[in-house]
């Protein structure tokens, strides 16, 4: 709530700018004025979508832009009386903004689950099983350090072959249960944790990223794109 109001005001700061300096420009005649319309939309534009302000609708900025000149061209023609050709301004700011609007947007990644397009500051995440980018905001699980679609399908991220296996955990055991999914050894492909010595099946080394239920330490060697995430995770985490 707090920051959509700190926003607003923002907007509302960067708007009374674009107003007062179109205003002064007037004072220049048309000559002045319409283009000074065009490229400070324009800027005005870019600074609005850089700080994220309000822009959910891409109309939004060229409409308001348009209409802060209109008004500012007004104020003109009643303060002097301001050449007629200014009266065109407000069209050259809705130009100039919406051309800027639609460069940008065109500009933007999308994300590649939901086609959001992602804000500018926005975090995103590549997720180390399917290595697609996707929004932190709907798609992509920090719990389970993967994106949802990866997570429902339960995509794996673990080399299957046994050569693999055997040199980061050992060879399959016989006995005892997984400390996670509680599968007997004659279920699930059972191995040991190298570092608490306790029995984990390769699903659930797989499904917890490579790392130990218990003692939370990872397997060696593990697939580069997880121990990626983990540390990008880490970071934006301050872990
Ligand atoms: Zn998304
Ligand atoms: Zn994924
Ligand atoms: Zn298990
Ligand atoms: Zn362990």
């Amino acid at each position: 709530m707090n920051r959509s109001l700190e926003r607003f005001a923002l907007l509302a700061g960067v708007m009374i700018l674009l107003g007062s300096v179109q205003f002064g420009a007037c004072l220049g005649g048309g000559a002045v004025a319409l283009p000074a319309a065009l490229l400070l939309s324009a800027g005005i534009t870019l600074l609005w979508m850089h700080f994220d302000l309000p822009s959910g609708r891409p109309w939004l900025p060229p409409l308001v832009c348009a209409g802060v000149v209109l008004l500012s061209v007004l104020l003109a023609e009643f303060t002097f009386r301001s050449d007629f050709a200014e009266w065109f301004s407000f069209l050259l700011a809705g130009a100039g903004s919406g051309l800027t609007m639609f460069v940008l947007l065109r500009t933007r990644v999308r994300c590649a689950l939901c086609n959001r397009r992602m804000g500018v500051q926005a975090l995103s995440f590549q997720c180390p099983r399917c290595h697609l980018k996707v929004c932190e905001e709907t798609c992509w699980s920090f719990e389970h350090r993967r994106c949802t679609l990866c997570l429902e399908q339960r995509v794996p991220v673990l080399p299957t072959g046994e050569k693999w296996w055997t040199k980061a955990a050992g060879p399959r055991i016989t006995y005892g249960r997984c400390q996670m999914c509680l599968g007997s050894a004659e279920q699930v492909d059972l191995r040991i944790c190298p570092h608490c010595r306790r029995p984990q099946c390769r699903e659930c080394w797989d499904f917890n990223n490579g790392e130990c239920q218990r003692c939370g330490k990872a397997l060696p060697d593990l697939p580069e794109s997880l121990t990626m995430t983990v540390t990008q995770a880490a970071k934006t985490h301050g872990v």
